[in-house]
């Protein structure tokens, strides 16, 4: 049943990839900017490079925020039933309003739970 075990790790791994290339991006901007003495066109580098790094921080940040999903596997194939549905948390029923909706917050428990459809093949 605890299949989404792998999943945080991994989250884990691309916010310090994303860090990490954030703060190497933002350095070589700044590299550029200081640079930009020399040749003018190298600032305008060094601004998109100063930029990337910040929609990257921007993006690791969000990606730390994010409620902890439960990944809940289905063995059977076709569409989901929602009866069939129950909190991995606290085993209380979950209301699927939308049938495509991939995300559903236990009205019990309040925990996000990430449906994810995997065909038994
Ligand atoms: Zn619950």
């Amino acid at each position: 049943m605890s299949k989404g075990s792998g999943s945080s790790t991994s989250l884990r791994f691309l916010l310090i990839v994303g860090v990490l290339a954030a703060v190497v991006l933002g350095f070589l901007g700044v590299m550029y900017i200081l640079a930009a003495v020399y040749a003018p066109t190298r600032l305008v580098t060094g601004i998109v490079l100063i930029g990337l790094a910040l929609v990257i921080s921007a993006l690791a940040y969000r990606g730390t925020v994010k409620p902890k999903p439960i990944v809940v596997s289905w063995s059977a194939s076709g569409p989901i039933k929602p009866e069939e549905l129950k909190c991995p948390s606290c085993g209380a029923p979950l209301k699927v309003e939308d049938p495509r909706t991939t995300r559903v917050t236990c009205s019990y428990c309040g925990k996000t739970v990430e449906i994810v459809e995997e065909p038994k093949w």
